[in-house]
């Protein structure tokens, strides 16, 4: 039995909690990586994450949390973000749950590998056909492209990227220039750091001089230290798979989009899924009506996109 309620619960010879809102005795408490939307609120169960997502959660939640492990729950790298798991759980049925996804190399993951599953619980951000995004290399060059002709014109160049998981991945692909950044990321590099990441990026100079180029959060517009270098004229970019909307740049009012992703997009989710070739898919968030239906019509498999509230029996009760 699987249903979303409190995070996706799934029954499988026992209960599980995947990325619940609030940790629930008595279940496995499984949470996949240290975004806030797939934290739980409330960390007073022992939770099953990778050392890595365990050390993001502690951060930046501010307090300690218990760790353990479950001999029926395989951690699998989900190439989402840093430390990002998917969980293959064994029980009467193998189920394998993706949290977010990216099966796309990136600097820091080579991407998440399919397994074989009897259900598969997938993401779908991006589960439209519209989705499907250039190569990283061909938007990191542009990126670098922009940065330099901003550069050249005596322009800083900021680039929005979310505090954990693309701000890292923006620092990594533009390797070899000379990156700013803000205290919230400095904080997150310096967990990674202790794993063994490499990530090159200064402290953002109190007052504005030469051109610089900063990675920022999106949210950091309203960081009076941002907020020099942008009434000094820089030029700003979103770093977003919602790049491949075009109205991206007016509703996050900046100069240009750049399609860098941490998320699989609409053909990964589909040859992913095929891969596992499971007997049903349940699909979630962003489009999940819509990649259920492809899931369903093109490659034949059942799937249901699953909705708060609706309480599904899999063929497997
Ligand atoms: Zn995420
Ligand atoms: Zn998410």
């Amino acid at each position: 039995m699987i249903y979303l309620d409190n995070g996706v619960s799934v029954y499988n010879s026992r209960e599980y909690r995947c990325d619940p809102k609030r940790c629930v005795r008595d279940c496995v408490n499984l949470v996949s990586h240290g975004h806030f939307d797939h934290v739980p609120s409330s960390l007073s169960q022992a939770i099953v994450t990778s050392e890595i997502t365990h050390a993001i959660v502690e951060s930046r939640a501010g307090v300690k949390v218990e760790r353990t492990t479950c001999e029926h729950v395989d951690l699998l790298d989900s190439g989402h973000v840093p430390g990002g798991s998917m969980f293959l759980i064994n029980g009467d049925k193998k189920v394998l749950y993706t949290g977010d996804l990216c099966t796309r190399k990136k600097y820091f993951s080579p991407g998440a590998r399919p397994v074989k599953a009897d259900t598969l619980i997938i993401e779908s951000t991006f589960g439209r056909d519209k989705y499907v995004f250039p190569p990283t290399q061909e938007t990191v060059g542009a990126m670098r492209d922009w940065a330099e002709d901003n550069a050249a014109c005596g322009k800083h160049t900021i680039f929005y990227a979310y505090t954990f998981g693309k701000a890292q991945e923006v620092i990594a692909a533009l390797e070899g220039t000379e990156l700013f950044t803000t205290g919230p990321v400095l904080k997150v590099n310096g967990v990674l750091r202790k794993f063994g990441y490499r990530l090159d990026a200064e402290m953002l100079p109190d007052e504005p001089g030469e051109p610089a180029v900063i990675v920022a959060p999106g949210g950091g517009k309203r960081d009076p230290l941002l907020k020099k270098y942008l009434v000094a004229g820089a030029r700003t970019a979103s770093v977003s798979g919602w790049a491949m909307d075009r109205g991206l740049t007016r509703a996050a009012y900046t100069d240009t989009a750049f399609p860098l992703s941490d998320h699989a997009d609409y053909q990964e989710l589909m040859d992913f899924t095929k891969a596992v070739s499971p007997e049903i898919v349940y699909t979630l968030h962003g489009f999940s009506k819509e990649l259920a239906k492809d899931i369903r019509t093109k490659l034949g498999i059942e799937a249901v996109p699953l909705k708060k509230g609706h309480l599904t029996l899999s063929n497997f009760q």
